[in-house]
């Protein structure tokens, strides 16, 4: 088996606001090294580091807004998000918790502070992905997973190196709880200061990984400090990471989907006229209703 080395080592970017709640540093898509084709089937990540959010009596969020063609799915690592779609899923997320919904054939929601935490406000640290759906899965049925911190299996390190958290797919023999439509692995490795994990991913998967707490060496030669993102190139299929203090890693591996993608705005879709297609369903009503 061959070492799967490191491509790139990426840098957040300056942030911006997703609403007035999410203040994001965006990974994928980022130009020409870090596109949607590139990490298929993540095709969007959106990454809230830590930020201090004062008191706000009215939750701060994200209005009613559409998706078609993929899932969203959110990791919270600090804070509490409060969900809403028009296919009546819904709930609030709180720490080490996940909220995957399958937007498919079209959902409107929208994602807010959740009320009470909102009125304390405090630190607040989220990751956002986009899973994209292959053709054939594009137009099924929306669906919602709300994963409960405490419903997610985990594999205990060796010498108390911390723990993985298996969110979707596996790690050695500990299953993810999430459901997915291709293949993937979404794993948050929780490190102790020098803990080390290794990991296997057939070569053609997409890898990236997100360090969202602490700072780690991946094959004993390249750091990677806290919120950078490393590309793992297409060459091989194993790695090791070691935690250099108490680290968080959010591992994301999975087969490509190689299909055409056409993305615009909430819509991601194979062709320009499916896209045409989901802005007419979208004005002519056909996502639902959802209060604002
Ligand atoms: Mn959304």
């Amino acid at each position: 088996m061959k070492t799967k080395t490191v491509e790139l080592v990426a840098s957040p970017r300056a942030p911006h606001f997703v609403g007035d709640g999410f203040r994001v540093h965006n990974f994928i898509p980022s130009g020409f090294r870090l596109d949607m084709q590139r990490m298929t089937p993540f095709i969007l990540l959106d990454y809230n580091a830590t930020y201090n959010f004062p008191p706000s009596s009215k939750p701060k969020g994200v209005g009613v807004h559409p998706h078609r063609g993929f899932e969203t799915v959110t990791i919270a690592y600090k804070g509490k998000v409060a969900h809403h779609d028009s296919s009546g899923g819904g709930g609030v997320i709180g720490e080490g918790d996940i909220q995957w919904m399958t937007a498919a054939s079209g959902v409107l929601h929208k994602e807010y502070h959740e009320e009470e935490w909102s009125k304390k406000g405090g630190d607040f640290q989220m990751v956002q992905l986009w899973v994209n759906l292959p053709k054939k899965d594009k137009m099924s049925t929306p669906k919602y997973q709300a994963i409960k911190n405490e419903d997610i299996k985990r594999f205990t390190l060796e010498n108390n190196g911390g723990n993985i958290e298996v969110i979707a797919g596996a790690y050695k023999d500990v299953k993810g709880v999430a459901s997915t439509f291709t293949p993937i692995h979404m794993l948050n490795a929780k490190l102790n200061k020098n803990g080390k994990a290794e990991f296997q991913f057939p070569a053609n998967y997409n890898t990236a990984l997100l360090v969202v707490e602490g700072n780690i060496v991946i094959n004993t030669t390249e750091k990677v400090p806290t919120d950078h993102l490393a590309l793992m190139a297409n060459d091989g299929e194993t790695f090791e990471i070691e935690a250099l203090d108490d680290a968080i890693v959010l591992v994301l591996s999975g087969e490509p989907i190689n299909e055409p993608i056409e993305a615009h705005g909430p819509f991601v879709m194979n062709t320009k006229e499916e896209l045409k297609e989901a802005f007419n369903d979208y004005n002519n009503g056909k996502f639902g209703f959802l209060e604002a």
